[in-house]
């Protein structure tokens, strides 16, 4: 391990990491699993954005490096679609910046903002990436208590005075992976209160944003007046339009926080391919149509899935954001032994949530992102299981 940095050696191996090696191992022994695991959707990118990138791959001109920042075009689709869909107006030159995920640009936002040893105020119940990030950067991870109680919001009256003595940054992420979690603005106008008294910024993960169901819209913290003081938004056209794999997202909102993650970024990577892009400014600039139907196909599912899990007597509620159901685990059980119960008994992955940290004892994610015939021979097997659960 001497060639390995003590941070990274240091790591916590990647959560879904562990389970593809596990899920690996038992496909080599010919078993079928069914793996509600992971967050990738399962449906394909919308046909009119493939057809621009295969347009786009024809033109030379594209195959040159990007800008730094991200080209034009995607820059200002992404612009006007803040416009839009949320009435909040944006400088495509110096407020919006190309991310080759939103998964990169959250960690490279926190290695610009912080030095070694502040803190960041990190979502528990969260996304693991947060933490990692984090630790990368040699930063510490304070935990932001979320609780079912409260609906998820951040419980800012339970941190201390010591919590946020060094911390710089705080991160949200609504709709919520794991817990689905919706908010409305004045949520957001607590956070970015509560930031400007404590000299924070904020970074909003917004990668579910247009993920809703039963006529809820998400808010975008840029709606706050005045969020772009302290806030950045980040966006990801991976869950939306099915694009996981096509690597591209952005950041919006203040000026100097997206000018330090360009610095970084800049030294690191040259932006996406240009056709990507290009086609992504096609994606943003629909009329959604496509997103609205993949969140009627991820409806259907979660009806199914939630009714099934009721008659199994589990507690879960129903999500207005994400393709992801928050379910409490039985009496009797840990996050862990339920979910390895349900891959043994039933060849069924699912997450456990202390996956997400401290506050996630207690749950299991279930991602809606299989074809419904899977998700129904899912609730099958899940129904027929051997329980292990030793009678009260
Ligand atoms: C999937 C996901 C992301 C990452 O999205 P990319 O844009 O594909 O990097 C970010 N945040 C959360 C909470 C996610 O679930």
């Amino acid at each position: 391990m001497g060639y390995i940095s003590k941070q990274v050696s240091s790591l916590p191996p990647y959560l879904f990491s562990v389970f593809d090696q596990k899920k690996e191992q038992l496909q080599k022994k010919g078993i079928d699993i069914i793996d509600l695991g992971i967050g990738s959707p399962d449906m394909p990118a919308p046909g009119f954005v493939i057809q621009r990138l295969k347009e786009e791959m024809g033109k030379p001109e594209n195959h040159r490096y990007s800008p730094y920042g991200g080209c034009r075009e995607f820059k200002q689709a992404v612009a006007a679609f803040y416009r839009r869909h949320y009435g909040v107006h944006l400088d495509p030159d110096t407020e919006v910046l190309t991310l080759i995920g939103s998964k990169e640009g959250i960690a490279h936002l926190i290695a610009a903002v912080i030095d070694p040893g502040d803190g960041v105020l990190v979502p528990n119940p969260g996304y693991p990436v947060y933490q990692s990030a984090v630790h990368l950067a040699y930063g510490k991870s304070v935990s932001l208590p979320l609780d079912e109680m409260n609906g998820y919001v951040p419980l800012f009256s339970a941190l201390s005075e010591a919590d946020l003595e060094r911390t710089k940054l705080m991160l949200l992420n609504y709709p919520g992976n794991p817990t689905g979690a919706t908010i409305e603005k004045k949520t957001f106008a607590e956070a970015i209160s509560f930031a400007r008294k404590h000299h924070l910024s904020v970074a909003h993960d917004g990668a579910y944003g247009l993920v809703t169901y039963d006529g809820y819209r998400a808010p975008s913290i840029l709606q706050v007046s005045g969020a772009k003081d302290v806030a950045v938004e980040f966006g990801s056209l991976s869950k939306s339009f099915n694009m996981a794999g096509w690597r591209v997202g952005y950041v919006v909102g203040n000026k100097q926080l997206i000018r330090a993650l360009s610095i970084v970024k800049s030294n690191m990577d040259t932006s996406q391919f240009l056709g990507i892009q290009k086609a992504a400014a096609t994606a943003l600039n629909s009329d959604l149509s496509t997103v609205a139907a993949n969140n009627l196909v991820y409806l259907n599912r979660m009806e199914s899935m939630l009714s099934a899990l009721h008659a199994m007597g589990i507690d879960a509620g129903r999500p207005r954001g994400t393709f992801f159901i928050w379910a409490s685990v039985p009496e009797g059980y840990t996050s862990q032994s339920f979910a390895e119960e349900l891959l043994d008994e039933a060849d069924v992955i699912v997450t456990p949530g202390s996956a997400f940290g401290t506050r996630g004892e207690g749950y299991i994610r279930l991602s809606l992102s299989v074809p419904q015939e899977r998700l129904d021979e899912a609730i099958v097997r899940m129904k027929k299981r051997k329980t292990r659960r030793t009678p009260e």
